[in-house]
Parts: C-alpha cells; sequence; structure tokens
C-alpha cells in the first residue's frame, strides 16, 4: 500500500467563507501591471488573469481600480464609476471564471500619493514622495467619496467579481483618515480614534448593504504603518474588530506605507520576515487573516499557514514570476517553480518608469498575448555557448520548444553573473533562478556540456548557434595596479583573494555597491527577522506609533571607500524602488562614498587618489577594482572570420548596463524565433 504524505496539507486545504469556498489558501495579491491603462488592456489582463487561475490559484485580486477621478493612482488610471464601464471588466472575469477561478477587484483610492494635481487626502499634508499637495475633502467630499467607494463595489458585482478588496493599507486614502499622521481634522472624521476609522467603518459597511451577504469583501488593513504617526498595535486590533462587525469577510495585511524607510518586500528582507505582524492578530478576530510579504515558494507558505501565522497567504510577484505556481506545488514540483527573487527591476521600477510591468525571470508575464509560447515545426540542431542567464533562458526556451538543444558553458558550474550575485547579502534568492534553469536543462533535455568551449569549427554542425559568452571584468590602468593588493571583484566574491579591514572599491555601479555589502557583511551569516527588524528599526514588541523602534547598530566589519570619476550622485542608476536600500545600508555601516575622484596610484601604503583638488592617500590594505565589463567576444570573431551566421545575446553583446532582465528576455526572445 502506498501511502504518502499530503502535500502542502495547509496550503493547499480549501477555505470554507459560508456563502463560497476557496480551493486553496492561496491568493494572488493585487499588484498594478500598467495593463490596466495599455490599449487592449482589458484583453491582455483577461489573458494573464486566466493563466494564473488555469494555474490553480485559490483567489486572485487585481490591480488597484480607482472609485472616482480623484482616487486616481495617475492621471487617467483604470477607474470603475458607471455603468458603462462594467462591460470591459467582463472580459476578465469571464476569462478567470472559465478557468476555474475567482476573482475580487481591488478598490483602491490614492489619496494624498496621487501623482496628480486633484488629489485629495484628510487632511492638507504632502506626502513626502508625491510633488502634489492633496486637497482637503470637505464633509460632503467625505460622505460622496463613500457613495463612490460603494458604487465602485456594486458595479464590481454586476461585473461579475467575486468580491472586491478595499485598499486600506500602505498610506493610501483610507490608512490617511485612520492614522494621526495624516488626520488633522476636527469634524466627525478627525481627532478621536472612533472618529478617524469611522471612513473605513463606513465604507464596508456600505459596501456589505449594497452587494448582499454573498459577495467576498476583503479589507486590507495596515497592521505595521511603520512611519511616526501611525496606528498602535491597540488601534490595529480594534479596527479590526471593528472591520469584522460591519461586513468584511476576509482581512489582508498591509506592511508599511510607500513612504516608510524600512524595506518590505526587496530581496534582502527575509522570507516570510513579517508574517509576526499578522499572527498577533489571529484569535482576535472571527473572519480569516491573510499574511503577506516575501513568501516566495511552497516551503515557506506551508510553514507560515503550519505555524499558525494566518489562515491564508497572498502573494503578488511570485505570480508575475510564474503562473502555474500552485499547480507545480500541487504536483509536488515545487523545483521546478521560477521563483520570484524581490528584485523588483522588471515590475515595480517598471511601474515607477510607467512602463508595464513583467517580470525579470519570466519576461512572458503580462504579454501573454504578444508573447505567446509556440511550439516549433521544424526541430533543429541548436548550439548555445555560455551559461549565464542569457544562454540558459535560450536554451531551455528552445528546447522546451521542440528544437535540439547543446548548452556549452567553459566553467564547470551554470550560472554566469548569478553566480556572483547569489553570494552578496540579501542576494541569496538568486540561487533560486540557477536551480529553476538546472531543473529545466534537465526536464526540457538540454544537452549540457560543462567546462566545453567549443571551437568555431566545431560549432558548424549546428543549423542556429547562441553566442552567450557573457562578460569579463574591466581592470584599471594605474600604476600599481598590477599590485597583489588589487583584485578584480569575482576574485574577492568567489573568494580566491582575501581582502584586509581597510578597502577602496573603484567603480560606485551596481556590482560596486554589492561589493561594499558584501564586505561589510561578510562575516556574518543569513540575516534572520529579528536581525533585520532590529537593523531597521522595527519594533517586534509593537510598544509605540507605526511599529517603530530603535535602530540597532553593529559595528562594520571594515573600513571601506567606494570611489566614482563621475560627479553624480553614486548609485543614481540603481533601481527605483531598491536604490535607496543600498544607499542606507551603506550610509548606516558608514561606508565612505566619494565621487569626482582621480585614480593616481596604487602603492603598498594603499590608493593614491586627487579629491577636490587635492591629492591624497586612502589607507587601505586592498583596492577592489568594479569598473564595470567588457564582452567576451573571441568566439564571435573566430565565427566572424569564418563568415558563420550567428545570434548574439545577453553581456556579450552589450557589456556597458549589464542587466539581467535584458539578458533572460534576449535569450527567451531569440529562443522564440528559431
Ligand atoms: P556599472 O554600473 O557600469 O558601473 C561601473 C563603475 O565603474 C561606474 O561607477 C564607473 O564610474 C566606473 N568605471 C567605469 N570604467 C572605469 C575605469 N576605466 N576606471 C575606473 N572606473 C571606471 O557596472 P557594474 O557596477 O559592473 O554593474 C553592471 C550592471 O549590473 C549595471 O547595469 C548595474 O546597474 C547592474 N547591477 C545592479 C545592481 C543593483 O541594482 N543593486 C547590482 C549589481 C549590478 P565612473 O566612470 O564615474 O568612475
Ligand atoms: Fe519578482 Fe523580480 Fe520578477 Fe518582480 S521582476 S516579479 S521582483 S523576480
Amino acid at each position: 500500500m502506498n501511502i504518502s504524505k499530503p502535500l502542502y496539507p495547509h496550503l493547499l486545504q480549501p477555505l470554507d467563507l459560508g456563502f463560497v469556498t476557496l480551493k486553496n489558501r492561496v491568493l494572488m495579491g493585487s499588484m498594478h501591471t500598467g495593463l490596466e491603462e495599455e490599449k487592449d488592456g482589458f484583453h491582455r489582463m483577461a489573458a494573464y488573469f486566466a493563466a494564473r487561475a488555469e494555474g490553480g490559484v485559490g483567489l486572485i485580486v487585481t490591480g488597484g481600480v480607482a472609485p472616482n477621478r480623484a482616487g486616481w493612482v495617475a492621471p487617467f488610471s483604470l477607474r470603475l464609476a458607471k455603468a458603462s464601464q462594467v462591460e470591459e471588466h467582463r472580459l476578465i472575469t469571464d476569462a478567470v471564471h472559465r478557468a476555474d477561478g475567482k476573482i475580487c477587484m481591488q478598490i483602491l483610492h490614492a489619496g494624498r500619493y496621487g501623482y496628480h494635481p486633484l488629489c485629495v487626502a484628510p487632511s492638507t499634508i504632502k506626502a513626502p514622495i508625491n510633488r502634489f499637495k492633496p486637497r482637503a475633502l470637505s464633509d460632503r467630499g467625505v460622505r460622496s467619496t463613500i457613495r463612490d467607494f460603494v458604487t465602485c463595489a456594486t458595479l464590481a458585482r454586476d461585473a461579475g467579481y467575486d468580491g472586491v478588496e478595499i485598499m486600506g493599507s500602505e498610506g493610501y486614502l483610507i490608512n490617511e483618515f485612520i492614522a494621526r499622521k495624516t488626520n488633522l481634522r476636527e469634524d466627525q472624521w478627525g481627532g478621536s480614534f472612533n472618529n478617524r476609522i469611522r471612513f473605513p467603518l463606513e465604507i464596508v459597511r456600505g459596501v456589505r448593504q449594497a452587494v448582499g451577504p454573498n459577495f467576498i469583501i476583503i479589507y486590507r488593513l495596515s497592521m505595521l504603518d511603520l512611519v511616526k504617526g501611525g496606528s498602535t498595535w491597540e488601534e490595529v486590533v480594534m479596527l479590526a474588530k471593528e472591520i469584522e462587525q460591519v461586513g468584511a469577510t476576509l482581512i489582508n495585511t498591509g506592511i508599511g506605507w510607500h513612504e516608510a524607510r524600512v524595506p518590505t518586500i526587496a530581496t534582502m528582507v527575509p522570507r516570510a520576515g513579517f508574517t509576526w505582524v499578522t499572527k498577533r492578530l489571529m484569535g482576535q478576530v472571527g473572519i480569516p487573516l491573510i499574511t503577506t510579504n516575501r513568501i516566495n515558494m511552497p516551503e515557506v507558505a506551508e510553514a507560515v499557514l503550519a505555524e499558525g501565522c494566518a489562515d491564508m497567504v497572498s502573494m503578488a510577484r511570485p505570480f508575475l514570476a510564474d503562473p502555474d505556481w500552485v499547480r507545480k506545488a500541487k504536483e509536488g514540483r515545487s523545483l521546478e517553480i521560477n521563483t520570484c527573487i524581490g528584485c523588483n527591476q522588471a515590475c515595480l521600477d517598471h511601474i515607477f518608469a510607467r512602463q508595464s510591468a513583467t517580470c525579470l525571470v519570466n519576461p512572458r508575464a503580462c504579454r501573454e498575448t504578444i508573447m505567446p509560447f509556440v511550439k516549433t515545426a521544424a526541430a533543429k540542431k541548436v548550439a548555445v555557448v555560455g551559461a549565464g542567464p542569457a544562454g540558459l533562458a535560450c536554451a531551455v526556451t528552445a528546447a522546451a520548444r521542440g528544437h535540439q538543444v547543446t548548452l556549452f558553458e567553459a566553467s564547470g558550474e551554470i550560472g554566469g553573473q548569478f553566480r556572483l550575485a547569489r553570494q552578496i547579502p540579501g542576494k541569496g534568492e538568486f540561487a533560486e533562478t540557477l536551480r529553476y534553469y538546472q531543473q529545466q536543462v534537465q526536464l526540457n533535455g538540454v544537452s549540457m556540456r560543462l567546462q566545453v568551449a567549443p571551437t568555431a569549427a566545431e560549432l558548424q554542425a549546428f543549423a542556429e548557434i547562441v553566442i552567450s559568452t557573457g562578460v569579463k571584468p574591466r581592470p584599471i590602468d594605474i600604476q600599481g595596479s598590477e599590485g597583489t593588493n588589487v583584485s578584480l571583484y569575482p576574485e574577492v566574491i568567489t573568494g580566491r583573494k582575501l581582502v584586509g579591514a581597510r578597502v577602496a572599491i573603484i567603480g560606485a555601479g551596481g556590482i560596486g555597491f554589492d561589493m561594499a555589502t558584501f564586505l561589510l557583511h561578510e562575516r556574518s551569516g543569513p540575516e534572520t527577522p529579528a536581525a533585520f527588524m532590529g537593523a531597521w528599526g522595527v519594533d517586534m514588541e509593537y510598544g509605540g506609533e507605526g511599529g517603530l523602534g530603535e535602530v540597532r547598530r553593529e559595528a562594520p566589519a571594515r573600513t571601506i571607500y567606494l570611489l566614482q570619476r563621475k560627479t553624480s550622485k553614486p548609485g543614481v542608476r540603481l533601481g527605483k524602488t531598491t536604490g535607496w536600500i543600498h544607499r542606507s545600508i551603506l550610509k548606516k555601516n558608514g561606508v565612505k562614498m566619494l565621487i569626482g575622484v582621480e585614480y593616481l596610484a596604487v602603492t603598498a601604503e594603499g590608493l593614491r587618489i586627487r579629491h577636490e583638488g587635492r591629492e591624497q592617500l586612502l589607507e587601505v590594505d586592498d583596492v577592489v577594482v568594479c569598473a564595470g565589463q567588457m564582452s567576451e567576444l573571441g568566439l564571435a570573431k573566430e565565427l566572424d572570420a569564418l563568415g558563420m551566421r550567428y545570434h548574439l545575446i545577453g553581456g556579450a553583446l552589450k557589456a556597458g548596463e549589464l542587466d539581467a532582465k535584458r539578458a533572460i528576455a534576449q535569450g527567451t526572445e531569440v529562443a522564440d524565433r528559431l
């Protein structure tokens, strides 16, 4: 008799909401993708959500939809306020229901975060992350906004949604009413806590009355504001109880306002790092609680539920990375999951740059209709040379399409620059991408030839040749640069060279920042949630407003100089949503960042530079060079000489602004065309 242990028994257990049962405890959390505002956006959203529903997720929540113009996140954001706007939403709800899924629409009023001149708030206090100052809503304005929420929810029901999520966190309008920080009103909507929560309670009460009992209402409650003047824990509990009373079906967790200076979802946040917050609320209300933030693998999600942190888990970005996340978990194939690495590079950074989102590790995300996966009708022999991110993406995609692929790699291991990235503290998730590719190589029958650098002659047997030979680090050429106290960044990251307690880093790009982080933390192991919270001043005892406490400081492992020749702000080209975190880590640890530096010589005493017109010696034991890269083009030149055709991708094509997002997208696109 084969008695196998059930897989993820908590995660895959249905959730009975009384009038409806969700097939498992996995919520695809709300995320703005930019498709909302694209031409043909509804068709594209329908395909995007349907793919996730087919993948087996228990409940989907759409990106935020404004209940009125003032609630736009940006001018002309998606709004649902009139019956004439209902029909297009049916494309989404029908597609999801055909795929046996369930979907709620999120109602989001941006409040003072609205990036437009019509933005409103409880009081006229400008957000530090917005240049538009809000207008304070009048009493009449507050009442009509509540009506707009109710109308929006009713229209969502008419459009076929299974429910709505009312966005009450992240520092948007509802949250602004609740927090003392942003609500200075003296009428019935401000002052005492009971007055400040009147706005969300009236909204949820009104929505419940309008939509009837058999419609899901999720309330996203800010359980940890992470700003001064935010809610206390006692207030969070009181609000949750009231929200239950006025008719919510589920309470979802919100962590941190957008203006908070604590990382909440970036890759350096420990996995499931904030689930302790939801756990505090468990048992205080009768309706199910959903927890969130940096949950990206089934093992993590299962542990969160098994430990009683919540009744359900929400993940947003992991469903960009892999639409089949739930199906793979269910079938015991979690090693095949394309894991979200929390980089934000192709999702949130795109949204901030007003581009539609996609995913660094899955370039088909949000492009389901324009970049479909199609099997080939004519299998070819394909050689891919170089198993970094570009080559891996190309090889596994081509093989999945039916081509016969050989992947050559000169070193003994796949991964290219990702092998270095995964060593950086807080970037351990990059190892997941390599695990994913390793699996795909095997599953798709790619013939892997490690420690083989093929010659042009050997490649003649292939119908298609893809060169993804990557990059080599750019050395510097100054007096003394050949000395033993000068290292290239890969030598240090791989441990081939050890450096002393005082280090100068030449080059303050992404790798220079990574190197500084690496050298600061080299002595410590992976960060625990408690260590992370302490370092960022989050009070896990939740003694005061917003959950903020003392920042715990540790002596840094080294004295570090981070240098660049340009006079621009260091790290200015780092990701929009993560750059501030990297700068903040370095500043907190006393890294001295110098700009406008001229490098003169390396001597036994250190690095001689000219800075602000003055020659000086930085007394350091070692100099680490992070001065960018050059394309590795030896093989491509050989092929050129023989007149052989090939496709050039990744860092080998363009070393400047070396970029994993571009590399993986290029690899996939070239494979799609073979
Ligand atoms: P990079 O961003 O191009 O930076 C190279 C640095 O080297 C620059 O600071 C440049 O500044 C300096 N440099 C260039 N040539 C030099 C020379 N001959 N001598 C001395 N200094 C020189 O390259 P990277 O740091 O290697 O990063 C590669 C890519 O990966 C980038 O696109 C980066 O954004 C990305 N990345 C991002 C992250 C992140 O977002 N956290 C992390 C890692 C990598 P000056 O010319 O002003 O001196
Ligand atoms: Fe996750 Fe990065 Fe993809 Fe965004 S771009 S979904 S953070 S892997």
